[in-house]
């Protein structure tokens, strides 16, 4: 099955709470690439993403606009969370055997490299490649899986470094109406930026019983979970820096309501039992 731009844009769209359109054709040696813009913002202040599908290999990359400098600049001023974010879902995709080339103002540096951001960025070569892969195969992992999990990694990575700005509360916790007045909604989950990368290290199914939203509702909800902060933001520093790795967990939002009905929450681990006691007692 082959990624359609409009579904892979949807799904990004809903994974990061950003709007993207999509969009397909062919390069010159005649491999399908496939981009993501920002809707409604002008393509050469901002900037694309191009997914390429070579044959068994697949590479995103970080394309500015011509009038992106601003925006460049933003992202090389992202403040000490956003980069442990971004460092995050790059060993993330390192992790899962990705080449990362990143090049603030042609120089070569590795994701973890401090001095990247002394100055300030005025161009940027930022890409993942990943060979290896089942990309085209009759059988095994559709490419649009692959596509869309990969997309979803680097997607989340730009997002991590974007300037964001303020937005309401509800769309991106995604909270039912119930649980906001139970719940102090903090500033850690309200995060998008860690929403994204939650998503893209964890995927879009709930930890603890394993529900899909897409799988259930469809397109419509593809990329919808609520995401829960496994140490209660009450109990953390102030300057605690967030790993979405460790701290951040997927769940639906039965589970999700659950897991707060006890203060501090009802851990993951507990959860899981609730429900493996349930399928012992109705079996
Ligand atoms: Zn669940
Ligand atoms: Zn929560």
């Amino acid at each position: 099955m082959s990624p359609d731009p409009e579904t892979l844009a949807t799904v990004i769209s809903n994974e990061t709470g950003l709007e993207f359109t999509g969009s397909t054709g062919t390069d010159d040696e005649g491999h399908r690439w496939i981009a993501l813009t920002p809707a409604d913002h002008d393509p050469t202040h901002t900037f694309a993403i191009r997914i390429r599908l070579e044959w068994r290999r697949l590479s995103i990359g970080f394309e500015s606009g011509k009038f992106a400098g601003p925006l460049l600049e933003a992202m090389s001023d992202a403040e000490k969370d956003a980069r442990a974010v971004f460092r995050s879902v790059m060993q993330d995709c390192e992790q899962h055997g990705a080449v990362i080339t990143i090049q603030p103002n042609g120089k070569d540096h590795s994701y973890g490299d401090n001095d990247m951001w002394n100055e300030a960025w005025n161009r940027l070569t930022f890409g993942i490649r990943k060979g290896n892969i089942e990309l085209g195969a009759e059988d095994g992992i559709p490419d649009g899986q692959l596509v869309r999990e990969w997309t979803s990694r680097f997607v989340a990575a730009v997002v991590a470094l974007l300037p964001l700005e303020e937005h309401e509360p509800s769309d991106v916790e995604g909270f039912p109406e119930a649980a906001i007045q139970k719940v102090t909604v903090n500033r850690y989950e309200r995060d998008r930026r860690n929403r994204s990368a939650a998503l893209a290290i964890h995927g879009c199914s709930c930890t603890v019983c394993g529900m899909n939203f897409e799988d259930s509702y469809g397109l419509a909800a593809a990329g919808f979970i609520e995401i829960h902060h496994v140490v209660p933001v009450s109990e953390v520093a102030e300057n605690y820096v967030i790993d979405p790795r460790y701290d951040l967990a997927p769940l639906c939002s039965n589970c999700h309501s659950v897991a707060h009905r006890r203060s501090p929450p009802f851990t993951i681990e507990e959860l899981r039992g609730f429900l493996a006691k349930r399928d012992t007692q109705t079996s």
